[in-house]
């Protein structure tokens, strides 16, 4: 679930961001649309709790962001949130079953083999594990990484331009998986991007299970 209220962002030396009030549903799904520079990363960053808002509340998988300091909000994020960010943040010096043991160290986990493999063989990248990133291809090196993003099963999972710079049938293939992971773990999935494509790629759930609501942020200089 995340739920937001008034809330705003400003950029030092940058634009005052307000953001409409939203609620999704735990296990919903919300595509943010919206032109590049209309505030989606910064909208993820403050769901991450990676960034402070200026004013505003939100809460996110039961947690009101901001209640958290340091360590306490270090730990809950690393196990509450998935993040899928634009650029993957793969550790070129590890391999890709180590990429995916730093998650679990970082969540001041012991490392767990079983479920490294569980989660690369979920997304069908299990027989890279021992790969650098870099003897990955763009569609292999996001599945790790959505592996990555989903080890600790996190109630939230946030994906930003999931889709940018994927041909058509490779940006179906990573909204599907990023759909397919969501539901078989029952987290919430936020898609942001200004992939024109993403949004026919989202089937209205006809259980109503997953909820599909298109949103425009709103941007407001000072
Ligand atoms: P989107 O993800 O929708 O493309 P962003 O959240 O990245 O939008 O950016 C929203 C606005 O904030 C843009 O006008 C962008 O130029 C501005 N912005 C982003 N990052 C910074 C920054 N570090 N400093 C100042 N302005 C920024
Ligand atoms: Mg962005």
């Amino acid at each position: 679930m995340i739920q937001t209220q008034g809330l705003c962002y400003q950029y030092r030396n940058g634009p005052r961001l307000d953001f409409p009030d939203i609620i999704v549903p735990q296990g919903a799904v919300l595509l943010l649309s919206g032109p590049s520079g209309c505030g989606k990363s910064t909208w993820l960053a403050l769901v991450a709790g990676l960034v402070a808002p200026a004013a505003g509340s939100l809460c996110v998988a039961g947690q009101p962001l901001g209640a958290l300091k340091s360590i306490a909000a270090d730990a809950w994020r690393a196990r509450a949130i998935g993040f899928l960010p634009q650029k993957l943040y793969l550790s070129s010096a590890l391999n890709v079953y180590q990429n995916l043991a730093m998650a679990q160290w970082a969540a001041g986990q012991v490392e767990d083999a079983a479920r490294i493999f569980a989660a690369l063989q979920s997304l069908g990248v299990d027989a890279l594990a021992q790969r650098r990133p870099g003897q990955l291809s763009g569609g292999q090196a996001q599945r790790v990484a959505l592996a990555r993003a989903v080890l600790l099963q996190p109630q939230v999972i946030l994906a930003d331009e999931p889709t940018a710079s994927l041909d058509d049938a490779a940006a179906a293939d990573a909204v599907g998986l990023l759909l397919d992971t969501a539901k078989a773990q029952s987290a919430t999935l936020v898609i942001a991007t200004h992939d024109a494509r993403v949004a026919a790629l989202i089937p209205p759930d006809a259980d109503g299970q997953i909820g599909f609501q298109p949103l425009c942020l709103l941007r407001s200089q000072l």
